[in-house]
């Protein structure tokens, strides 16, 4: 028999280790956590081979697999496993690593992830939106009634902010494109209904179906579905903003004292993200006991969208008050997060949203979802008994 030779990758165990799944080792394969996962599928269930997989170092093993991002992080397998290994908060960590095969330049993973560089990676957007308001606008306070435009106008802020957000969503395309191609290669798929599937994987996401899956962290769906909502709610009112001031010339549906339903719409949005945000945290603290509390990579993309939200809520009321030295400070923090969380989109964990999605659509895509359907329900229907007098009647 040919023998066959494990070559462990040291540094991506080091990596899963460093980013949360310090507790990889204490798992002694019992496959509790498959048992319980109430999102897995029936057939190759998960998380029990990514724990053997991620122990001994086998990063090859991870290369085009969709599993570690069917898990949807409701950590019902870390509440019951017995020894402590916190499955699902390695899931997590080993997506950070596997963010790294496909998010290019992956070093950029390392970077925003890294929790001594964080001043760094506010510091860098915070200097260039800093030096574009001082090319455009006034870096200070402006005299007057508050008005954002006083400090950087609209033009610069699209010049800044389109690039971003085309850069953040082009890498994570692009990472799609690399991580689809893999799982068709890995998981021996040369063809399939594309356009069914990604249907399909947008209704479920947009009901969050899975989330309902999950025992222990229920809440996580309400949280994550007000979440998703309302960046859904506010990039329609920017799109709209946009149609307003760059297509149709009209004043910016956001002016104060110009009162229109997109302005509502925005502010729900607003609202939205704070409320979001603090079921987030508020979800993390009361399940911290048997959970855990997530690890910095959590709790990074976490912070900048609660900041984002916040700073955002903060500095439109500190406008409507008219208290300016509230208002425009608060109004630079706000776009120094949104810069930072444009550019930073396919690097932290925010990347869930493509790789997630894709491999949702994969499942759909290789008929792996129908056959775990067809798993679950029994073939062939038991058959039913039939009365004695309905028999004879039969056979007479
Ligand atoms: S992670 Fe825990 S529940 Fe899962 S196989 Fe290892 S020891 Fe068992
Ligand atoms: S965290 Fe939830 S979805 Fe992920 S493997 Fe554990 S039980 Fe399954």
């Amino acid at each position: 028999m040919a023998e066959q030779v494990i070559k462990p990758d040291l540094d991506f165990v080091k990596g899963i280790i460093e980013s949360g799944g310090e507790s990889l080792k204490k798992c002694y394969q019992c496959a509790t956590c498959s048992v319980v996962c109430n999102v897995t599928p029936e057939e190759t269930p998960f998380p029990r081979k990514e724990m053997i997989w991620a122990q001994w170092g086998l990063k090859e093993k991870f290369q085009g697999n969709p599993d570690v991002w069917l898990c949807h992080q409701c950590n019902d397998c870390t509440a019951y496993c017995p020894r402590g290994a916190k499955p699902g908060e390695v899931l997590g960590a080993i997506r950070k690593q596997t963010i790294k095969q496909y998010s290019a330049p992956s070093v950029l993973v390392d970077i925003v992830n890294n929790q001594k560089l964080m001043p760094l990676i506010f510091l860098i957007p915070a200097v260039l939106v800093a030096i574009v308001i001082a090319m455009t606008g006034t870096l200070g306070i402006p005299d007057g009634a508050v008005i954002f435009t006083k400090m950087i106008p609209v033009l610069p802020i699209q010049i800044l902010f389109t690039p971003a957000l085309i850069f953040g969503v082009a890498v994570g395309a692009l990472g799609v494109k690399k991580f689809w191609a893999d799982m068709k290669l890995a998981n021996g798929v040369s063809s399939g209904d594309l356009k069914t599937s990604i249907i399909d994987t947008a209704k479920q996401v947009l009901s969050h179906e899975k989330f309902k899956d999950c025992d222990e962290s229920k809440d996580r769906y309400t949280s994550h579905l007000v979440l998703f909502y309302s960046f859904v709610i506010l990039g329609i009112t920017t799109a709209i903003g946009a149609l307003y001031i760059d297509i149709l010339h009209m004043e910016s549906p956001f002016s104060i004292g110009y009162g229109t339903p997109v302005k509502l719409f925005g502010i729900v949005g607003a609202a939205a993200i704070v409320v979001g945000t603090l079921l987030m945290i508020n979800n993390r603290f009361k399940n911290q006991e048997t959970l855990g509390l997530g690890s910095y990579f959590d709790w990074l993309l976490i912070g900048i969208i609660g900041v984002v939200g916040f700073s955002g809520t903060l500095a439109y009321l500190a406008r409507l008050a008219g208290i300016g030295m509230v208002a425009y400070p608060v109004y630079f923090i706000h776009l120094v997060f949104v810069f930072s969380l444009f550019i930073y989109l396919p690097f932290s964990k925010l990347a869930h949203m493509f790789y997630r999605g894709a491999a949702m659509c994969f499942m759909k895509y290789s008929g792996r979802e129908a056959q775990a359907a067809a798993v679950a329900q029994p073939a062939v229907e038991a058959p039913v008994e039939q009365e004695p007098a309905e028999a004879e009647k039969k056979e007479g």
